[in-house]
């Protein structure tokens, strides 16, 4: 690292995530002199370290063990696999360290400093790092940049507690298979976390407050995927409270009711037993002890920083990833990171929220863009509709994926495409075709009329956007 002392820098990044990594790589492309200041003793945030890669590894190579399992034997391979879990975390925690190595190269390439420590304001255009040793350094900036992301809600009456009750950090590195492991939330980390314990042989019941999976998810998909997730041996428990939990030397005891209690009051309390309580209600916008009392920034009720096109209420002190509002995704981080740091550089930065893309990574996949058709009724938008099923995609039959489909949501004068919904294989791949075409305003009739190269799953998403007009052709 440069003399971060003594220089003055066009940007400050607080955080390392894909927000502030993303943020400094800009920074650098633009000419811009940025630090970028980082608490763990690795970069890449919550995502890389904790998050979206290791969970990534974890349901790739669960899923390589379950079919290893299931289904090898049906296309004429005889094996009898045997899970060395040890080896699985090691192959993950390697993926996850060359990741992050990869980020200090990036840093180093775009000639970022990177500090490592803890940040906080300290007034207007000024950063306080404390290393880890308590050494103090204060970088002086023209902007800052607040990238401190979210950690994990906690539920009240349900205390974390070392390999019993976790959160997802604790689900990644679980030294040993539960027998019962119970998930609360079935929200896209408490599925893909509860799709990987359950293929590596747990028993897996996942308690949800609300009725519907996958939160924010069009409802013919959640129902879809939700038999789906059943049909591979997960229990839920939907519409269901949990208000408290025991912990003992077998495991925990939660206490559950009702989330609505009926007319005359009843549902009565009971308790569900598991060795291992994973919490996963969501995330929380985290700014502990990051000074913005110093520069008269006041979180929101629920801890978020507001924006108004990532600047905060304090001058040249802006926001942008988990902790400000938006979805609690690495590429909307991304997005953020790239218009917020072409803003400082006096060049336009702007993202269309609609089109951020969401993902859930189980087998199969779920994937979509836009609006639900539950949010196209509600709005009045005069909608049709095209839908293909994966069991008549021949790629997908070839290749034993068959469940689920594409669903195309356009608008019925002009056939502007409004939301596409898929559940089934590689979702989270075809969805990118999804978002572009949305993205240059296109209609279901591009779609239709663009020739798809086969055999390829993304020929269903042709087929369902004949579809809008009725001219599906292979179902
Ligand atoms: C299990 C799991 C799976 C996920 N899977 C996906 C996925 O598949 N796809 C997806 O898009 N998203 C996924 N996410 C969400 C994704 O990880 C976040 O949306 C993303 O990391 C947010 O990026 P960010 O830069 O805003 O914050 P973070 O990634 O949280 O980074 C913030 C960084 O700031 C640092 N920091 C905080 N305060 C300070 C301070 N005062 N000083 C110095 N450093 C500080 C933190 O140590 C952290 O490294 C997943 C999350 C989890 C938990």
């Amino acid at each position: 690292m440069a003399d971060a002392a003594s220089q003055t820098y066009d940007v400050v990044i607080i955080g390392g995530g894909p927000g502030g990594y993303n943020a400094a790589i800009r920074a650098g492309q633009l000419g811009l002199k940025a630090a970028l200041v980082e608490k763990r003793s690795t970069l890449g945030g919550t995502c890389l370290n904790v998050g979206c890669m290791p969970s990534k590894a974890l349901l790739h190579a669960s899923e390589l063990y379950e079919a290893a399992n299931n289904e090898f034997a049906g296309i004429g391979i005889d094996v009898k696999p045997k899970l060395n879990l040890a080896q699985m975390h090691k192959a993950k925690d390697d993926s996850v360290e060359a990741l992050t190595k990869g980020i200090e190269f990036l840093m180093k390439k775009n000639k970022v400093d990177v500090v490592k420590g803890f940040g906080r304001i300290a007034g207007q255009g000024k950063v306080e790092v404390e290393a880890e040793g308590g050494a103090k350094t204060t970088l002086e900036t023209k902007n800052i940049v607040i990238a401190t992301g979210s950690e994990p809600t906690p539920l009240p009456g349900v205390d974390f507690e070392d390999g019993k009750v976790i959160d997802s950090t604790g689900a990644l590195f679980l030294p040993k298979v539960p027998k019962h492991l119970i998930v609360i939330g079935a929200g896209v980390i408490g599925l893909e976390l509860g799709s990987v314990w359950r293929r590596l042989g747990a028993q897996v019941t996942v308690v949800e407050f609300l009725d519907k999976v996958g939160a924010g998810m069009d409802g013919e998909v959640a129902t879809a995927f939700q038999r789906g997730l059943t049909k591979q041996g997960m229990t839920f428990r939907m519409g269901t409270k949990v208000t408290g939990a025991k912990t003992s030397k077998d495991g925990v005891e939660l206490t559950l009711e009702p989330a609505q209690k009926s007319e005359n009051g009843g549902g009565e309390a009971e308790t569900l037993k598991g060795d291992v309580v994973l919490v996963a209600i969501g995330r929380r916008p985290y700014t502990a002890g990051l000074g913005l009392e110093t520069v008269g920034v006041t979180p929101d009720q629920r801890g978020f920083i507001a924006n108004d096109h990532f600047k905060t209420s304090a001058p040249g002190v802006w926001v942008i990833g988990d902790v400000t509002h938006g979805p609690m995704l690495a590429h909307k981080a991304e997005e953020d990171a790239v218009a917020v740091i072409e803003l400082i550089a006096g060049k336009p930065g702007h993202v269309d929220y609609d089109l951020v893309p969401s993902v859930i990574y189980t087998g199969p996949e779920v994937a979509w863009v836009g609006k639900t058709e539950e949010a196209l009724k509600a709005a009045g938008v005069n909608y049709k509709k095209g839908k293909f099923p994966f069991a008549a995609n021949s790629r997908a039959k070839i290749n034993h994926e068959t469940e689920g489909f594409v669903k195309v949501l356009a608008d019925a004068a002009t056939d502007k495409v409004l939301g596409v919904h898929i559940y089934g294989p590689q979702a989270g791949e075809l969805i990118g075709e999804a978002c572009m075409t949305m993205a240059f305003g296109g209609a279901s009739e591009d779609v239709a009329r663009t020739c798809h190269p086969h055999p390829t799953r993304s020929e269903a998403f042709r087929q369902a956007a004949m579809g809008v007009e009725g001219w599906t052709m292979q179902a």
